[in-house]
């Protein structure tokens, strides 16, 4: 069940957002997102809008933004301002990094993924196969001569009201959820190696400048909002609600991710109702496959928005 959002949030306040990276083109899972995303918004009366995360550009795919924009229209998700495209926004990514450095909240770091597991491995800490490496904050004490690579966040500077760098947080969806920052993440790149933003401070700045007051996205980017609230801590940012939907698994039980070349949704004309009753299957929401034509398109988006509200999903 969705918590509704908090009595302080006024019908008209709410402002949420579907933010995909154009790694490829919409599929069942992502379309789960921005159904919920837009829902959500609806059900509040707030605004909904579309951010395209285009700063990665070597996983970008040429013209998947207006692939990703053209089957959100083709599924009557039609964006209350204009998209912003990620890769206008860089002075303001730098603003903020600089914001963290000044501060003493940042730091630049120079080490290679080998130094990294070879720090890691001297003081007897062996990381599982797959796992994220936790930055053992060898640059803390500056670069000792060495070069820049990327830049990090001082995790362990920023402190929660707590006076810890644990989070617990209350997703909408997920209920209480915690994460200790410094033992299970370490301190995060906000600039990468091979000068690129980093996903964690672009997604924060532009979710502040937007004045997004309800983040709604799929559950695999759950655990990445500690780092978000630390960093909106820092930067003095508000912290939106969040709530995670459910992913969308794959025949081998997988997320389906673009990445592992999951299917475009139908947005045919013929298609396109069915491709929303299933995204809204996944919600809880009520389907029915009755009357597939275009104009049953809208009714069904209003009863779902209804049903949303209502709290009759199981999401
Ligand atoms: N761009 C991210 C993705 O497509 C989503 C970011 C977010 O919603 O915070 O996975």
């Amino acid at each position: 069940m969705v918590g509704p959002a908090t009595p302080t949030q006024g019908r008209g306040l709410y402002r949420g957002r579907f933010a995909p990276s154009p790694t490829g083109p919409l599929h069942a899972g992502s379309l789960v997102a921005a159904l919920a995303s837009y829902l959500d918004a609806r059900a509040h009366g707030g605004a909904w809008l579309v951010r395209l995360e285009d700063i990665d550009a070597p996983r970008c795919v040429p013209g998947a933004d207006r692939v990703i924009l053209q089957q959100l229209a083709a599924c009557g998700l039609h964006p209350d301002e204009a998209p912003m495209w990620q890769n206008t926004r860089a002075e303001h990514y730098q603003t903020a990094l600089q914001q963290l450095s000044d501060a003493g909240l940042a730091y630049p770091c120079a080490c290679t993924r080998k130094d990294i597991e070879a720090a890691l491995a001297a003081s007897g800490q062996h990381k599982a196969k797959h796992a994220e490496l936790v930055y053992p904050g060898t640059c803390r004490v500056g670069l000792q001569g060495q070069v820049a690579r990327a830049w990090r966040l001082h995790v362990d500077a920023i402190k929660t009201e707590a006076n810890t760098s644990a989070w617990t947080w209350l997703d909408r969806r997920l209920g209480t959820q915690t994460q200790n920052l410094l033992r299970d993440v370490g301190d995060f790149v906000l600039k990468r190696a091979d000068g690129l933003w980093a996903y964690q401070l672009a997604v924060v700045v532009d979710d502040a400048a937007q004045g997004i007051t309800h983040v709604v996205r799929g559950q695999d980017l759950a655990d990445n909002t500690p780092r978000q609230m630390h960093l909106q801590h820092a930067l003095g940012l508000p912290t939106p609600q969040y709530l995670h939907t459910p992913l969308v698994l794959g025949a081998d039980g997988d997320k389906l991710s673009k990445q592992h070349g999951a299917a475009a949704v139908d947005v045919s004309p013929e298609a396109v109702l069915h491709t929303l009753q299933q995204a809204a299957q996944v919600l809880g929401l009520p389907s029915s496959t009755a009357d597939t034509t275009q104009a049953a398109l809208t009714d069904w988006t209003a009863a779902w928005a209804k049903a949303w509200v209502s709290g009759k999903h199981a999401a």
